[in-house]
């Protein structure tokens, strides 16, 4: 079956009580039981059920499976958001005394994760440039426990090679634990390039409408557990299961970072749709950031799929879609404000993958509490924007482009 069949037809939990097509929202946070005997046994984990919302419910569960299904994962977990997902997973991994490496092109959030709770809870987070295997190499030690990278960094638009990264850390028994929310299941095989803990904000492509928060801790598979030394307790009991079952009985449950019953059911209805929309925002996308690049006005332009540009040999092979983000520059912040306060469609905002195009100057915004020194090392300029394409119609999206372009030039 295809992705998007397999979307709306795999069947991955039993058949609703009254044969409802779309399975329901169980809005409730704990579940009875006929029988003490029965509460007993699921505790003891000796019968599968749900007890109370907080470790598992029924809605979320049907979402975790769906993408289990459609992704082929070995284990899923659904998370409040992107960001419990990251910190969940990490934090399951690693303890004091410890140290990751990871690049300083981070989403924002996590590259402030990094540098307060973690450095509070004494794991040393150290930054190299993940497409210099040497470098990650100089910096793996005994107490190495993982590389942290996104498939696409923003606005940078840096894409690691992900097999020749994993081909060092093979060597020393570390896991690739990748942030692939820039790049779903559908334009990106991530298993298949070496990647072994997959991380996802579920508010972004997958929502699509931008109206709900939601993560995902997705195990490939792929990393043998028992080489982790964080997780002995935890193969010794769980197999292959370690690092699912450390999250659920320890770090998930007790850190309390639940998806909801709602937004678990938003976000199937938006698997199901996952393929047209990616599809469409990126054929966009790359059509925009081909545009932009014949304007005069536009100083530079990024996307991964643009041939020439820095990304385009790792993205080309490791993709079949560049993703939403264009990154592009004015001359300075003026015409960039300029431009963005003349947009008609596209909206001054800063989410990403929405259905609707937005636009922000990050340089001003995301990273407004960084030193210029700061700014210019994370490769941000005054003038520019960044772009998060969306399913309009193209011609509209350029007409908006076009019209906002002439009035900053003018
Ligand atoms: C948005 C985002 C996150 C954080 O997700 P939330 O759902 O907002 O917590 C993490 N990583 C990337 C790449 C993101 O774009």
């Amino acid at each position: 079956m295809g992705f998007t069949t397999k979307a709306l037809h795999a069947k991955p939990t039993n058949k609703d009580t009254y044969g409802a097509m779309r399975f329901p929202i169980y809005q409730s946070s704990a579940f009875e039981f006929e029988k003490a005997e029965d509460l007993e046994a699921v505790f003891k984990g000796q019968k599968m059920g749900h007890v109370y919302t907080r470790s598992s419910n029924p809605s979320i569960e049907e979402f975790e499976l769906k993408v289990k299904t459609i992704s082929g994962a070995f284990g899923v977990i659904a998370t409040a958001t992107g960001m419990a997902a990251i910190s969940n997973a990490l934090f399951a991994l690693v303890k004091s005394g410890d140290n990751i490496i990871t690049t300083s092109f981070l989403f924002g959030n996590t590259l402030s994760l990094f540098q307060t709770l973690f450095s509070d809870f004494d794991v040393e987070v150290r930054y190299v440039d993940v497409n210099d295997l040497e470098a990650i190499k100089k910096n793996i030690d005994a107490r190495t426990r993982l590389l942290f990278c996104e498939s696409v960094s923003n606005p940078q638009l840096i894409v690691p090679d992900f097999l020749a990264i994993k081909s060092v850390l093979k060597e020393y028994n570390i896991p690739l634990i990748v942030d692939t929310t820039m790049t779903p299941w559908n334009i990106f095989d991530a298993r298949k390039n070496g990647v072994d803990v997959e991380i996802i904000s579920a508010t972004k492509y997958l929502s699509g409408g931008g109206h709900v928060l939601g993560g995902l801790i997705v195990d490939n598979g792929t990393f043998n557990w028992k080489n982790h030394a964080n997780l002995e307790p935890f193969f010794k009991k769980f197999g292959p299961f370690a690092f699912m079952a450390r999250l659920r009985k320890e770090t998930f449950r007790n850190l309390g970072a639940t998806l909801t019953a709602q937004s678990a059911y938003l976000l199937s209805l938006g698997l199901e749709t996952l393929d047209l929309r990616v599809q469409r925002s990126c054929s966009n996308a790359l059509a925009v950031a081909k545009h932009l690049q014949e304007r005069s006005e536009v100083i530079s332009v990024d996307y991964p799929l643009l041939e020439g540009s820095r990304a385009y040999a790792n993205a080309s092979k490791q993709f079949s879609g560049g993703g939403a983000i264009v990154t592009f520059s004015l001359a300075n912040k003026e015409k960039a404000y300029t431009f963005l306060n003349n947009l008609s469609i596209i909206k001054r905002g800063t989410n990403i993958q929405d259905n609707k195009s937005l636009a922000i100057a990050p340089y001003h915004t995301i990273y407004a509490e960084y030193s210029d020194e700061q700014k210019a090392s994370y490769e941000l300029n005054e003038g520019m924007i960044r772009l998060s394409v969306g399913i309009e119609d193209l011609e509209d999206l350029i007409a908006d482009i076009d019209k906002a372009l002439e009035i900053s030039a003018s």
